[in-house]
């Protein structure tokens, strides 16, 4: 999995579009930078009002390890059927990016249980990845929630969520949830 978040969006029919990456190739697994297009598949998500869309997203084969990767768009986040913007709204008690999303209540609960759940993962990750690019600060300055950590690292302007999700899976760091194996979602 590779999340890109440079690209066009190219109209294929009314509702199915295809990702064009406007940015180059970065093996995850590997950091090699170069890949072969094997092929493509549809990834159906939902908007806020629950309507669908279809992107041809592109499976890449890394030259180097043979690993497969989907390539999907940062408006997504693996695994989940709503877009990031969706769930980003709800797992965020006061969220300033408020979002009405029309799902049942019993998602709604499931997306704070997996943020719930993650937080305190992501911004361990955040903090690993901020080191290794020695982009970290003073340990003294840093907020004690889990939120308050992740936002340390990719602000708490709208889009936060796909700020935080991209450099994990990017790093190989994405983890895959137990209800992601009951869907048919990358
Ligand atoms: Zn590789």
């Amino acid at each position: 999995m590779i999340i890109i978040s440079n690209y066009e969006l190219q109209e294929k029919t009314d509702d199915k579009f295809y990702v064009r990456s406007l940015e180059p190739f970065l093996c995850p697994c590997c950091r090699n930078d170069s890949m072969n297009v094997i092929g493509s598949r549809p990834r159906k998500y939902l908007q806020e009002d629950a309507s669908q869309v279809t992107l041809i997203i592109r499976r890449l084969r890394c030259t180097e390890c043979n690993k497969i990767h989907h390539e999907l768009p940062d408006i997504l986040v693996p695994y989940k059927r709503y877009k990031s913007e969706c769930i980003e709204a709800v797992v965020v008690k006061g969220s300033n990016a408020p979002l009405t999303v029309a799902c049942d209540e019993s998602t709604l609960y499931r997306w704070k249980k997996w943020f719930n759940s993650l937080s305190e993962y992501f911004a361990g990750c955040l903090q690993s990845i901020a080191i290794q690019l020695g982009k970290e600060t003073e340990e003294a300055s840093k907020p004690k929630s889990a939120l308050h950590r992740i936002w340390h690292y990719v602000g708490n302007a709208p889009g936060w969520l796909a700020r935080t999700v991209r450099p994990l899976v990017n790093s190989n760091l994405w983890v895959q949830t137990r209800s992601a194996f009951l869907s048919n979602c990358v």
